[in-house]
């Protein structure tokens, strides 16, 4: 096995030697004959956290992720990076305080430097009402657990002058902020989960796109792809923006729709936020990157598609809210977006399941906050997988809520995929 092992030792020699000593960091494998214990669609954030905690946790290690791009080229390297565990409902709070605290270890655990940053995370207050209600969440946030605290217009005026305090729409009367939050390096998690999987004899298998599924009698037995048919044990679908196309070819129906969202990055700025801040009367958040750039998104563009790119009347509606709460943006150039496929649920929480044919599993419905929920979902999914029972805090993540009326509806916002 091409074990590589990071130090700082091992990064001084490499950069006195010219950098030729790297090695590539997982095995590219090819697809074995005699299948898999479990075959995973999709080699995003949660696909290979997946098959890094069934080979650590579960000790299953006959695995294969399939990929049909390259890993990372999904929305796991494409988010604008933020992590938190700021949620209200008891669906979702335990969930991504297991999150949190698996960011928390991360890089110890797979030995990659994935520039866990726990900055901190402040959701702007603009109206008294909005005040009551991020008290509510904060004093939900504290009984899990996941640290709160409410800032004053003065403290935020102090750490960050440049923001406009008094806008006459939306003036900033305070904050709920969640210190342990914070950003991730995107990829660096892609890769990270790669390499410590691949090491635990993983393969993950690149350019292996999966045309169907061959099921028999209800049972699924493998995979079609475009290197061939593969056979599994079992199946664990996790294709974020794709998942409505490729369940589909299952013959399964789900309360996903798919959608665009942005990102966007301007050059290098010198550090002026040291905090991810977030608008609260509209779509806008916002963190500085260690190279300067401050990296920003906002809202989906409403219509459906399966296209990578986005439409002008979004930048616009991010940008005009970008420069309601820090006019100063309005200076910076805008360097690069891009745009990602969102799997948005109806009450935008997610599913992790079982599906109506045996031995086919699914995992989606991020919405737009699945990034910080890589390492719980990966973890909470091999444990579905491994046991078949559920993991405790992701109880509530089930495909049949909508039937039952048991919605994880967070913000109050029912089947409004652009509101999520
Ligand atoms: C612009 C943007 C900003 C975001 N910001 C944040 C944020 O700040 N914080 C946050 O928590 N979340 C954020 N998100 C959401 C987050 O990125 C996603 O919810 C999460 O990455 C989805 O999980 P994933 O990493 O597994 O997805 P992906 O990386 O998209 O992985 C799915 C993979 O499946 C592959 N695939 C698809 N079809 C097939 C097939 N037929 N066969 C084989 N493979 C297939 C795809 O190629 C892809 O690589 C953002 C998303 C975008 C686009």
């Amino acid at each position: 096995m091409n074990k590589v092992h990071y130090s700082g030792f091992k990064v001084l020699k490499e950069a006195l030697t010219g950098h030729k000593g790297w090695k590539p960091v997982w095995r590219d494998a090819e697809p074995k004959s005699s299948g898999y214990d479990v075959v995973i669609v999709g080699g995003g954030g949660h696909g290979l956290a997946t098959a890094y905690y069934l080979a650590k946790n579960h000790g299953i290690t006959n695995v294969a992720v399939l990929e049909k791009g390259w890993i990372g080229s999904g929305n796991v390297g494409r988010n604008t990076t933020i992590i938190r565990s700021n949620y209200l409902l008891p669906g979702n709070e335990p969930f991504y305080e297991l999150s949190m605290q698996l960011w928390e270890n991360l890089e110890q655990d797979i030995n990659y430097n994935a520039m866990v940053s726990q900055r901190g995370i402040m959701n702007l207050i603009h109206s008294d009402a909005q005040r009551d209600a991020f008290v509510r969440r904060a004093n939900s946030m504290l009984f899990a657990g996941a640290g709160a605290e409410y800032l004053e217009q003065d403290d935020i005026k102090d750490r960050y002058p440049f923001l406009d305090m008094k806008n006459p729409r939306f003036p900033i009367k305070g904050a709920l902020s969640q210190p342990r939050g914070g950003t991730v390096r995107h990829d660096a998690v892609a890769w990270g989960y790669a390499r410590a999987a691949s090491d635990l004899g993983v393969d993950i298998i690149q350019n292996c796109e999966v045309t169907g599924f061959n099921i028999n009698n209800g049972k699924c037995l493998g995979v079609e792809t475009s290197r061939g048919d593969i056979k599994a044990n079992r199946v664990a679908v996790c294709v974020a923006g794709s998942s409505g196309r490729v369940m589909a070819k299952a013959g399964i129906k789900l309360p996903i729709e798919s959608h665009v969202l942005q990102a966007f990055v301007t050059e290098g700025l010198k550090p002026v936020l040291d905090n991810v801040i977030t608008f609260g009367a509209g779509h806008f958040y916002c963190s500085q990157s260690d190279k300067g750039g401050l990296v920003f998104g906002g809202d989906i563009d409403s219509y459906n598609t399966y296209a990578q790119r986005g439409n002008l009347p979004v930048v616009e509606d991010v940008c005009s809210g970008g420069m309601a709460i820090m006019p100063m943006i309005g200076r910076a150039r805008l360097l690069r977006s891009w745009g990602g496929i969102m799997d948005m649920s109806m009450d935008g929480s997610p599913f992790i399941d079982r599906t109506q044919v045996d031995e086919l599993y699914f995992n989606g419905g991020w919405c737009y906050g699945g990034f910080k929920a890589t390492p719980a979902s990966g973890y909470c999914y091999a444990h579905l997988l491994a046991t078949d029972n559920y993991h405790d805090v992701a109880t509530e993540f089930k495909l049949d809520r909508f039937l039952r009326g048991a919605m994880i509806d967070e913000k109050g916002v029912g089947a409004q995929p652009n509101l999520h």
